[in-house]
């Protein structure tokens, strides 16, 4: 990027559980960070308005006013378009439908917005700032509560038609599979996912199958999450090396389709579930290489994103410079 290093943005990445809010320069230094839950249950506004509160809270840590700032990025949950800044729908965010978000963030905080969907917004991060650094043709997956993705082809974002590219998580990998948060069946991210697994894990539990994941969840088969099954995998634990085997099988599935379709020369892999690591990633990639095309595999690296949690609100904050820019030079 060839901006000036003192462009300040406010990056906002809105989650279905977490808002996170930052100031970041064109360098993709971040200056200050606000933290906080998503009113998701309370409805619209309550979630408007905890956004509103992070933003305040992120810039006064900076101590810097909204009129220093050149532009606000906000990273969102769903479908949307970043051309007209509606949010159509979001899984993660119950009863939001065709909300201008990108305005009505513009109206109450005074300054030049733009929207991009979260997914997206990671891959501009990872690659501006991290994993994807100086990658042309890359895949960016996020796999956590569900799978998220971002597809990036000669150095831009895909959009497709309405901006709506990218959903990968919801490309069908079993048509008789479970049914999916976005109403189809059978999607990757019901199958390969943390909350995948999680299920998987419950259900064979209360069919009595052996294992010490229980003990890792306080004896509360409600508490068994991802995190606790990858605990119990690291102390040897059979069924919990089971089942991240069997997700990291079709995380493989997954990942053999994106191969034949885009041959990417890189897959960065993000979110809460990629912290398994090579337990998760040696299965996967062992499958996509029994399933993709012998030379496009073999054109493929896959790395982990190096952004973490930052990804982001650094991809939202690049995207709003990236396109304020471009608007004053056209
Ligand atoms: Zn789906």
């Amino acid at each position: 990027m060839c901006e000036k290093a003192d462009d300040l943005i406010l990056g906002i990445d809105l989650g279905g559980t977490k808002i996170l809010t930052a100031v970041a320069n064109s360098q993709g230094k971040i200056l200050s960070r606000d933290h906080s839950i998503t009113p998701a249950k309370k409805g619209y506004e309550a979630v408007i308005q905890s956004i509103l509160e992070s933003a305040h809270r992120a810039l006064e840590q900076a101590n810097i006013a909204i009129s220093a700032l050149t532009a606000i990025g906000v990273g969102a949950p769903g479908i949307s378009n970043p051309e007209t800044g509606i949010l159509f729908t979001s899984p993660n965010l119950p009863g939001w439908r065709d909300v201008p978000l990108r305005d009505i963030m513009q109206e109450r905080l005074g300054k030049k917005t733009f929207l991009i969907n979260d997914a997206n917004a990671a891959a501009l991060g990872e690659l501006y700032f991290g994993a994807a650094r100086g990658a042309r043709n890359f895949i960016y997956i996020t796999i956590s509560t569900g799978i998220g993705g971002g597809i990036i082809i000669d150095g831009k974002i895909y959009g497709g038609a309405i901006g709506a590219a990218g959903e990968v998580g919801h490309m069908t990998i079993d048509d008789d599979g479970p049914i999916c948060n976005c109403g189809n069946r059978g999607c990757w991210e019901t199958l390969a996912s943390g909350t995948a697994l999680a299920r998987e894990a419950k259900h064979r539990i209360k069919e009595g199958v052996g294992t010490s994941i229980l003990k890792y969840a306080e004896g509360d088969v409600e508490r068994v999450t991802a995190q606790v099954i990858h605990n119990a995998a690291e102390q040897g634990d059979s069924l919990a090396k089971e089942l991240i085997a069997r997700t990291g099988y079709y995380v493989g599935v997954g990942l053999a389709n994106l191969i034949n379709i885009f041959n990417p020369e890189l897959i960065v892999i993000g979110g809460g579930l990629s912290n398994i690591g090579d337990m998760l990633l040696e299965p996967a990639s062992e499958v996509a290489g029994e399933r993709a095309y012998k030379e496009s595999f073999q054109a493929v690296r896959f790395a982990f994103a190096e952004l973490g949690r930052n990804s982001g609100v650094l991809g939202a904050a690049a995207f709003a410079l990236r396109e304020v820019k471009r608007g004053k030079d056209s």
